[in-house]
């Protein structure tokens, strides 16, 4: 296998290179406040068939990778969910179960390998709260050093979470893009690579590979798919993975894609809608999802248009509803962003067959964020002395 960069706008070709971040002639029309111009995508040329090894599918060979054991995260089979919706065919792909408790492990992990391979120890990132912590926490794996910029309302667990992993973490006096800027300039100034989602090819890259996985669980592709989205980059990541088996002739066919967003964080929404991104400030619960600029924006929302994917919303009582019903029928405690994804389904489940096969992708564990988890629970209220005081 074969691997080159192709610009999502423009199509010119480039070496991988690991000062090479966008094309440099479409990112000279980057617009501020709007999406990044000139993301690149890995393009991966060879053969290979339905028994190929994943790491194969990768533009950095299996030997620079971290030892975290990232990805081969678990399909549930939600026996009472499927009971009490009558889809036979849904599962959930908890991705919490990784090594840091995020999907953005599986992009950690390449860029962590991507690092290494080109000898650089330093690693920069801005993040919600995940992607710092998942960094930090591979990156201590391969003996990296990470620093994080983080906007001040990030969940305290994420950010402690980080500081374990024995990361540089620093908030900033403002939200997310706020922490972007921030570390594109730190970046910039004081070097090493910046792992800024979408702006780094190989965060797509990596994400893909859950839809690799998941034809390997599955033994073919979903129908459906539901995915919560702030940047886009999980978005556009799943669409890749499977746009490569396709590309491979091992798939025929691309899922239905369903990208959920938060009532207060609609970005990708209003763009598939209007044509254009327009920045309005953000507020959800589901911190992980709250973005004023989608980064992968643009590039996220051409994948949806070509595979003809769709784009719903969800208030934030239906994310925290669906927190506490994932946890009460399906055992499975997912963060609010991940909850998103299940509200998506609650929500469309009317438009599909219930032969269906169904996945629904649950990006975080509930434990990085029990500030808002508590929303959808009531605390116990005075504490009993004596067993009679329930038991009468
Ligand atoms: C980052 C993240 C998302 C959304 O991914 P984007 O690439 O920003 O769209 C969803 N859920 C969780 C838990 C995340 O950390």
């Amino acid at each position: 296998m074969t691997f080159d960069y192709i610009c999502s706008e423009c199509g010119k070709v480039y070496d991988i290179r690991p000062d090479l971040m966008v094309c440099p002639d479409c990112a000279e029309n980057q617009i501020e406040d709007q999406p990044l111009a000139g993301v690149l995508e890995v393009r991966l040329t060879g053969e290979a068939d339905s028994s190929f090894d994943l790491f194969d599918l990768l533009p950095v060979e299996k030997e620079f990778f971290p030892p975290s054991p990232v990805g081969n995260t678990p399909l549930w089979e939600p026996e009472n969910i499927r009971k009490r919706t009558g889809f036979k065919n849904l599962y959930i792909k908890d991705d919490g179960a990784n090594p840091t408790s995020s999907f953005k492990d599986r992009a950690s992990y390449l860029v962590s390998a991507f690092a290494k391979k080109n000898g650089i120890n330093n690693i920069v990132l801005a993040s919600t709260g995940n992607a710092g912590s998942s960094m930090a926490g591979i990156g201590a794996a391969a003996g990296q050093k990470i620093t994080i910029f983080l906007p001040e309302t990030a969940p305290p667990a994420k950010i402690i979470q980080a500081l374990q992993y024995g990361a540089q973490v620093h908030k900033v006096a403002g939200n997310y893009d706020l922490a972007y800027d921030f570390s594109m300039e730190y970046s910039k100034r004081a070097g090493g690579m910046n792992r800024n989602t979408a702006f780094n090819p190989m965060t797509i890259e990596g994400k893909k590979t859950v839809s690799l996985e998941l034809f390997k669980q599955l033994g073919t592709v979903p129908d459906y798919v539901f995915i919560s989205t702030g940047d886009g980059c999980i978005l556009g990541g799943i669409y890749k993975g499977f746009e490569d088996l396709k590309k491979l002739g091992i798939i025929g066919q691309i899922p239905v894609i369903y990208s959920v967003q938060a009532e207060g964080s609609d970005a990708l929404y209003r763009a598939f809608h209007s044509g254009k991104f327009t920045n309005i400030p953000t507020s959800t619960v589901a911190d992980s999802i709250c973005v004023d600029v989608p980064r992968n924006g643009s590039y996220a929302l051409k994948k949806l248009k070509t595979h003809g994917g769709r784009i719903i919303r969800v208030s934030d009582e239906q994310i925290i509803e669906a927190q506490s019903d994932l946890s009460a029928s399906a055992g499975l405690f997912t963060e609010p962003a991940g909850s998103t994804a299940w509200a998506g389904f609650k929500k469309a489940a009317g438009e599909l067959e219930k032969e269906a096969l169904v996945v629904i992708m649950a990006t975080g564990n509930g434990l990085k964020d029990t500030a808002t988890a508590l929303k959808g629970v009531r605390m116990p209220g005075k504490s009993i002395s004596s067993i009679d005081e329930i038991l009468k």
